[in-house]
């Protein structure tokens, strides 16, 4: 039996809540993003493409990797489209079909760093999450040129108390951050 073809738009409207055809294209979403001039597709074209379930070739934008979840597409829309919403989920699409581009591989695993170790410590520990980002990316790309880059940048933020050494985690209740992470069932 044939596998059933993915509804692409009724998984967007599903993650992200959005209406998507309630969209009409008007283009405030775009004018009002602080990103929009230097992204590939911008918000606009990103709810055209979720419209017409062409998700997957969206789904490799930079732009997704470039939007700073900053919500003014979301604020600024006329019919209330949940535009912020479509591109968190166009990011979780990419990730769950390997589809996002070489170009975002670098801020894809530093997205991964973050959240794993938000999973394990119920907030950021930045030196496990550098260190995390760090081995798993050099492996990718053996990038000695980004490891000494980051490597200087360490003795600055420590010097700005932005990095510390502490070990174990000042988060209470730990185990429901990770019940968040399972209920999302985002693999990391
Ligand atoms: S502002 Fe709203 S209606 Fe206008 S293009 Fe963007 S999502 Fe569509
Ligand atoms: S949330 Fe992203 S897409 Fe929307 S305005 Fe901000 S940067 Fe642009």
């Amino acid at each position: 039996m044939s596998k059933p073809v993915q509804d692409w738009s009724a998984r967007v409207e599903e993650l992200s809540g959005a209406k998507l055809n309630d969209c009409y294209q008007c283009g405030k979403c775009t004018a009002g993003c602080p990103r929009g001039e230097v992204m590939d597709v911008p918000p606009t074209r990103i709810m055209r493409s979720a419209q017409s379930g062409d998700v997957l070739e969206v789904a490799k934008a930079r732009s997704i990797w470039q939007c700073l979840s900053c919500q003014t597409c979301t604020a600024r829309c006329p019919k209330n489209v949940e535009v912020a919403g479509v591109v968190d989920a166009l990011r979780q699409i990419s990730i769950e079909t390997n589809t996002f581009s070489d170009e975002s591989l670098k801020v894809v695993s530093f997205q991964k760093a973050f959240l794993r170790s938000v999973r394990r410590n119920g907030r950021t520990n930045e030196t496990e999450m550098a260190t995390d980002f760090e081995a798993r990316y050099f492996f990718r790309r053996f990038d000695v040129a980004n490891v000494i880059r980051v490597g200087l940048l360490g003795p600055k933020m420590i010097a700005r108390g932005k990095m510390h050494f502490k070990l174990g985690s000042p988060v209470k209740d730990k185990a429901l951050v990770k019940r968040i992470f399972d209920k999302c069932g985002v693999e990391l």
